[in-house]
């Protein structure tokens, strides 16, 4: 039945107890129990940027050209601050926006606008892309009638520059590597990647999505991370999630882009409205203030020392998961993972029916397609549950292969 808007409005502690019944039937993220959706630093990080946002609730970063500077100002820093993590050059530039799906459909629409005026192709452009790569793509290729072509990963789970190469065509507008992908946390070889890019004076895009914010922190802390950004000379176009590693609110993301030349291309500007000129750097118009406070509070609470110190310490945690599982008969973690998101399959049983199992113990189950595994992007909101978690799996695993039972799940994110 659908629900009517209530004749005479219920006074707030109603409404308050109806919020938190709801919410009692929400996964219970804090302890653990979500692979995905949520990202947890410290408890003192979570304050800082609970009390930023709630001091900039109201502000509208619509209107942070015109009314609102210190949203302007935090916003400028907060993508300075990135470029420099991202061995960006002196000349390159970048924006704040809602989400990895709004980062990665302005890069892409910025360079089919960049191609069409320098580089035209012929007919539908494509993106040539590794088959991990997020479908934000698809999605923006949806909307752009753009084709995406997915090529088949190398054994390590990790793009194959060389097959990708030989699926580059006259149509051929953009290729792109993940720093890392969200099935494997792999990073793919961007540097291979960069050397086709200026070979062929193709637009490189790295989706550091998810691990943008981690990856530089873990290399300083002590962990193998292969150059990934900036530095590697033929990267035009990045993005990178604020809200994800980098422990700030949702809605937060960055894209950037090499030069201003490549980023004139993302404007939209419109003047024969009747309200007159209509102007925005980025997709979407009124965003909230209290994201870019957020994540401008956090990058200078922690600074560099508390980001890696954060790192190091959620590295330990996820390498202590791994072997954990490892040590499980019949599991073993699919490729290297780089960062703290992993997988993990069976050699023989069927991994889904112990993603099934799992979830009976009230753990929420992510899974990949290829291969069939189980998916984990983990915070600290995980530590502790390492060794309930590990427990549940080594019981899950024994009763799959004493019961035989195949799985009825999918893989679905
Ligand atoms: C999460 C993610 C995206 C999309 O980001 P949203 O913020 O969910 O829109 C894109 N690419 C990768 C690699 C991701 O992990």
């Amino acid at each position: 039945m659908r629900k009517t808007l209530p004749a005479h409005g219920l006074d707030r502690a109603t409404v308050d107890a109806a919020l938190a019944s709801m919410k009692a039937d929400d996964a219970p993220w804090r302890q653990g129990r979500t692979p995905a959706y949520m990202f947890g630093a410290t408890p003192e990080a979570e304050d800082v940027v609970k009390h930023a946002y709630m001091a900039f609730f109201s502000e509208n970063a619509l209107g942070a050209k015109r009314a609102f500077p210190s949203l302007r100002r935090m916003e400028q820093d907060v993508v300075d601050m990135a470029l420099g993590l991202f061995n960006a050059p002196d000349e390159a530039c970048g924006n704040m926006t809602t989400g990895g799906t709004e980062s990665i459909v302005l890069a892409v629409k910025t360079c089919r606008d960049w191609t069409r005026a320098n580089r035209p192709v012929h007919g539908r452009p494509n993106i040539v892309a590794p088959l991990s790569l997020h479908p934000a793509f698809d999605k923006a290729a949806d909307l752009m009638d753009l084709e995406v072509r997915r090529i088949d990963l190398r054994p390590d789970y990790r793009a194959d520059a060389r097959a990708m190469d030989a699926a580059i065509d006259g149509s051929t507008m953009m290729i792109v590597g993940s720093a890392p992908c969200f099935p494997h946390g792999v990073i793919d070889p961007i540097a291979e990647l960069g050397a086709i890019a200026e070979a062929r004076d193709l637009w490189l895009h790295v989706d550091a999505c998810v691990g943008g914010y981690l990856a530089p922190f873990v290399r300083r802390a002590g962990y193998p991370i292969p150059d990934f950004d900036f530095s590697v000379p033929g990267v035009r176009s990045m993005s990178a999630d604020l809200h994800k590693f980098g422990w700030a609110a949702k809605p937060a993301s960055t894209v950037f882009y090499r030069s201003e030349a490549y980023r004139e291309h993302q404007k939209f500007d419109h003047a024969e409205w009747s309200s007159g000129r209509f102007v925005t750097e980025t997709l979407v118009g009124t965003r909230p203030g209290g994201a870019v406070a957020a994540a401008w509070a956090l990058l200078n609470h922690l600074g560099e020392d508390g980001y890696t110190e954060i790192a190091g310490r959620l590295m330990r945690m996820t390498k202590a998961y791994i072997a954990d599982i490892a040590a499980i008969d019949g599991l073993e973690i699919v490729g290297s993972p780089d960062i703290s998101v992993i997988s993990y399959r069976a050699r023989d049983l069927d991994i889904l029916a112990v993603g099934e199992r799992m979830s009976a113990k009230g753990w929420l189950v992510n899974a990949t397609r290829l291969p069939p595994a189980l998916h984990m992007m983990m915070s600290l909101l995980h530590e502790d549950a390492r060794e309930t978690y590990v427990a549940d799996l080594r019981a899950a695993v024994a009763a799959v292969r004493q019961a035989g039972t195949a799985a009825t799940m999918t893989a679905t994110y």
